[in-house]
């Protein structure tokens, strides 16, 4: 089998100051996100894989087990998280993403309270997302664990994340502790709406 392989950041550990600190970012992807894929590796040398497609793995994640679900989701979900960060980010979403948020939440500003009310409310570890749903349309969900709304096992709030959430505490302890919410304010300060731009194109060409 072709092994999965930590994704190497654009940005340094501390380019993130101060909305999230270099030890967390640090220890995020170095340790974190290192075990999601090498124990994806391992679980998936446990089956007939040879070269899977995570996506299309994700979408299909009923026929595995519990460790490819917990880690391939892992591997996915970190990956999106690190690509929609940065530095020097875009802060506003243009064109068609725009349209669509403005439309289906009334603006920006109230797409960011649900994302943070849904991300308030996901009780323990979880992630909150931004999803086009197979019919094309825009929804926020969240998820419990490392699942996502690729996952064929969720019964409802299917779609492709286009912009994702780490409420795991790893993600934000060191520096907020128990503030969650704080942390959820600080998140748009590096969110790269041209990132999630390119999202949003990508998961509208597989729902068309
Ligand atoms: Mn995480």
């Amino acid at each position: 089998m072709k092994p999965f392989t930590l994704p190497q950041l654009s940005y340094a550990y501390d380019a993130l100051t101060p909305f999230i600190d270099t030890e967390t970012m640090t220890i995020h992807h170095q340790r974190h996100h290192q075990a999601y894929v090498d124990n994806l590796n391992a679980a998936l040398a446990q089956t007939s894989e040879t070269n899977p497609d995570l996506d299309s793995l994700l979408q299909r994640i009923s026929e595995y087990s519990p460790a490819v679900r917990n880690n391939g989701g892992g591997h996915y979900n970190h990956s999106l998280f690190w690509e929609i960060l940065s530095p020097q980010p875009k802060l506003k979403p243009e064109g068609q993403l725009d349209d669509s948020i403005t439309a289906t939440f009334g603006s920006l500003d109230e797409l960011k309270a649900e994302m943070k009310k849904t991300g308030l409310a996901q009780f323990g570890s979880g992630w909150v997302w931004l999803y086009v749903k197979f019919n094309g349309s825009l929804a926020v969900s969240s998820t419990p664990n490392q699942d996502n709304p690729m996952m064929d096992v969720l019964s409802m709030n299917r779609g492709f994340p286009i912009l994702g959430i780490d409420v795991w505490e790893h993600a934000y302890y060191l520096n907020y502790q128990n503030k969650r919410a704080d942390y959820l304010d600080a998140f748009w300060s590096v969110l790269d709406w041209s990132a999630v731009e390119r999202k949003y194109e990508e998961a509208l060409s597989k729902v068309r």
